[in-house]
């Protein structure tokens, strides 16, 4: 169990990062189920009720979620749901329960880039921006590829364009962490697939979708892109399973995902 010296909530972003900063031993306070899982010893937790980002909402051309949403808004979200085909939902929908989705932070999930996130493979698949307090706007996939460095984010931007999208993903039992995950879009004719849980951070299979960009779509092209996928990225074994399963794993959901999304 972690411990709280002091709770502490700020008015304003820049109030909350210059906390955050004072001393290593602060920290930002999401939906803390995460932080209960471990014995951290935090002086002051930075509570972000107060600075409005609990929000999503559609504004110049991007949808635009707050921090502090919760995984089931992202869920729940009308505007997410029908430009993005129910990708979020159906990513979100295998997280735990209901009660726990509810405290779930949006924030804390990409910030802390867990390798078998369901959240960052469906949102590398999109258009997606973070803002963060210090490092600025960048792309996600950007973003995943840095290094760790102490930030405040504040919140997640996703083009507002409509898409064909889906997800699947492999678990051995319901609420488990997944075994493999995997995301696919296709907005403008230009595809994009994502896999996570190698059980690496996700990543997006790049050559796999400029063969489907390339392509006319036929049985013949998915099932060439599914394969292309699993020889590109590289997978690893832990104890929910092999890099060998993992592969083979990748090819099907792959294959599966894009026959979803085109249906
Ligand atoms: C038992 C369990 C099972 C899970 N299973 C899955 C799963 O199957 N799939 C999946 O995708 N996810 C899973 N998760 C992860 C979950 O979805 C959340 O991503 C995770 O709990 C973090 O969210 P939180 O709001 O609870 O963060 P917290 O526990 O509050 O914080 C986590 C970390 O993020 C930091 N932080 C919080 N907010 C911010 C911010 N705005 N900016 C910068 N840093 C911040 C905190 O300081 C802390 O270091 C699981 C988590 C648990 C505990």
């Amino acid at each position: 169990m972690f411990t709280l010296r002091s709770v502490a909530q700020p008015q304003t972003i820049e109030e909350a990062y210059k906390l955050l900063i004072q001393k290593r031993t602060n920290a930002i306070l999401g939906g803390c189920a995460f932080l209960k899982l471990g014995s951290q010893r935090i002086d002051t937790g930075i509570d972000l009720t107060h600075l409005g980002l609990n929000l999503i909402q559609e504004k110049d051309g991007f949808i635009e979620i707050g921090a502090s949403a919760s995984l089931r808004d992202l869920e729940t979200n009308p505007v997410l749901t029908q430009r993005f085909s129910s990708l979020l939902t159906n990513a979100t929908a295998n997280i735990i329960g209901v009660q726990f989705r509810n405290l779930a932070t949006v924030g804390a999930s990409v910030f802390s880039k867990y390798g078998f996130s369901d959240i960052l493979t469906a949102l590398l698949v999109l258009d997606t921006q973070v803002l963060l307090y210090k490092g600025g706007r960048m792309k996600l996939s950007e973003f995943l590829m840095r290094p760790f460095e102490r930030d405040l984010l504040t919140n997640v931007f996703i083009k507002a364009d409509d898409c064909q999208a889906a997800y699947q993903c492999l678990r051995n039992s319901a609420s488990d962490y997944p075994v493999l995950n995997v995301a696919v879009a296709c907005s403008q004719d230009q595809w994009r697939i994502a896999v996570g849980a190698r059980p690496g951070r996700a990543a997006l299979a790049l050559q796999a979708a400029s063969l489907l960009n390339a392509e006319a779509l036929s049985d013949a092209t998915i099932e060439q892109a599914a394969k292309l996928a699993s020889l590109e990225l590289s997978f690893g074994t832990n104890m929910r399973g092999t890099a060998e399963y993992r592969r083979a794993m990748c090819q099907t959901l792959v294959k599966r995902a894009i026959r979803e999304a085109i249906r």
